[in-house]
């Protein structure tokens, strides 16, 4: 299977299979461990036909179990027509280490489907999905204890929502049915925040980075996040509330957004919020008012930022097209966007890259909080919201029998005693777990990026960091 640069590259999961060499020879495994860890357990290939619009139309499918150190196995479903084996294979690797790098209890997996969901209407996408679904549940992978997928590229809550019902009715009596499937709408079983997680998690990576002065001056970067200038490839679901709250939230100027038909480009930023409403509108960024538009898009890959943001496609960043990078900083929101190669040729230029397995952790973590929701049968957090208002109520009573029994010269003030027993609603702690979830997997990698011998870069120390875990599932409960 040749890559994105042809025959002198080598294809996806290749790649990941690279740079998993790179960072298990810097280890040392027990013989055997290391081939075990690295090898996709199985892949399971259907073919299934729905009558649509008068004839059968027959649609090939993909859900590939990569490791099951830990069960559930968890990942997304991808809905696309490049999806195959290989594709699938690599990014079900991706998640198993994802997983282990932010204490997801997880193993690795990952589903696709070569359909393309823009020819389809709302109805023949249920009859395809609940199909497709039909044929995983039947066969344990959608199940809540043994493989939970999620949304990936061009599915989401909807798709969700669909499996969800499909995975019920064949199980009528498991009573932890809508843990079965992540990422689901709000009244289907999902949890606040979900949507926006990879985004987030995006964002409170690069924040975390912007918190380490040393991190930065590798890439040559000093100050904040506020006034960097940064491009995004792929204004979906991940690259757009990436861009979104940075652009809101952290004052980051977005000079470019790279998009299917073309660029836009902004030396004085894009707003965000009206590029995304033109391409929902429009289906491109084309026609857009108020920006330079470049025909040929991935050029803009190559233009001069401070921060470049692939949330789109695996293999954008290639042999063909590496030495040509500007952006001294890149987190991979999508992926695998860099190929092995061209990671080798942008780590010896100095360019610092916050890589896939962490940067877009940020859905899976948010998905174990709903998984956890869903199986504990009560809202996120409820449990400890009703104890921390408990404690917060003995420290009001005690303030109050103070500030009233005399001798003391102060008052509570007005609002304090409301706004100090409310705890936290299920949207803050999903935003606070998250954060510190981002912010501690950071740190476990800029450790051994800073002081293991031969590790050169963010993507081993996390490679490093994650097969190490897998490794210990491994030897702690044996093969
Ligand atoms: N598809 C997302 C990913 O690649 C989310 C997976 C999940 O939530 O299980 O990480």
């Amino acid at each position: 299977m040749t890559g994105p640069a042809g025959a002198n590259e080598p294809g996806f999961r290749e790649s990941v299979n690279l740079m998993f060499d790179r960072a298990v020879a810097l280890m040392d495994l027990p013989p055997g461990l290391e081939q075990k860890i690295r090898v996709c357990n199985a892949t399971y290939t259907v073919r299934f036909g729905v009558r649509l619009r008068g004839q059968v139309e027959t649609f090939t499918g993909y859900r590939s179990v990569h490791s099951e150190h830990m069960e559930p196995v968890k990942g997304g479903i991808r809905y696309a027509l490049a999806v195959d084996q290989q594709e699938v294979e690599a990014l079900a690797a991706l998640m198993t280490f994802k997983c282990a790098l932010v204490e997801a209890p997880f193993g690795g997996s990952k589903g696709g489907l070569c359909v393309d969901p823009r020819k389809w209407d709302a109805h023949e996408m249920e009859q395809i999905t609940r199909r497709f679904a039909y044929e995983l549940i039947k066969r344990d992978l959608i199940n809540p204890s043994q493989n939970v997928p999620a949304p990936d590229m061009g599915t989401s809550q909807r798709e969700m929502a669909w499996i969800a019902d499909q995975y019920a009715r064949m199980n009528t009596t498991d009573i932890n049915a809508r843990a079965c499937v992540t990422g689901k709408p709000l009244n289907a079983g999902g949890i606040q925040g979900r949507v926006e997680a990879t985004g987030r998690g995006v964002q409170y990576g690069l924040r975390e980075f912007f918190r380490h002065p040393e991190d930065m001056a590798k890439a040559g970067l000093t100050g904040s996040l506020e006034g960097k200038r940064v491009i995004v490839q792929g204004l979906g679901n991940v690259g757009y509330h990436a861009a979104h709250f940075l652009q809101v939230e952290d004052g980051a100027i977005i000079t470019g957004v790279i998009e299917r038909d073309g660029a836009l480009v902004s030396e004085t930023g894009l707003d965000v919020e009206a590029v995304r409403a033109h391409i929902l509108e429009t289906g491109g960024v084309k026609g857009f008012v108020g920006a330079e538009f470049v025909e040929h898009g991935a050029v803009v890959l190559e233009a001069d930022c401070d921060i470049l943001i692939p949330a789109a496609l695996e293999g954008v960043i290639n042999l063909k097209n590496a030495s040509y990078i500007k952006a001294p900083l890149i987190i991979e929101a999508a992926n695998g966007p860099i190929t092995a190669a061209a990671n080798d040729i942008l780590v010896e230029k100095g360019c610092v890259i916050i890589p896939d397995l962490y940067a877009n952790a940020g859905g899976v973590t948010v998905s174990y909080f709903e998984w956890v929701k869903n199986l504990s049968h009560i809202r996120f957090g409820r449990m400890q919201r009703r104890q921390e208002e408990a404690r917060h109520q003995l420290v009001i009573d005690e303030l109050e029998r103070l500030s009233t029994s005399g001798g003391v010269d102060w008052k509570l003030s007005p609002g304090f005693k409301d706004k100090y027993l409310k705890g936290a609603d299920e949207l803050e702690l999903v935003r606070s777990g998250l954060d510190d979830t981002m912010r501690t997997a950071y740190q476990s990698m800029r450790e051994v990026w800073h002081s293991r011998d031969g590790v050169t870069d963010l993507r081993t120390a996390g490679f490093l960091v994650a097969i190490d875990k897998v490794a210990q599932s491994y030897t702690a409960k044996g093969l």
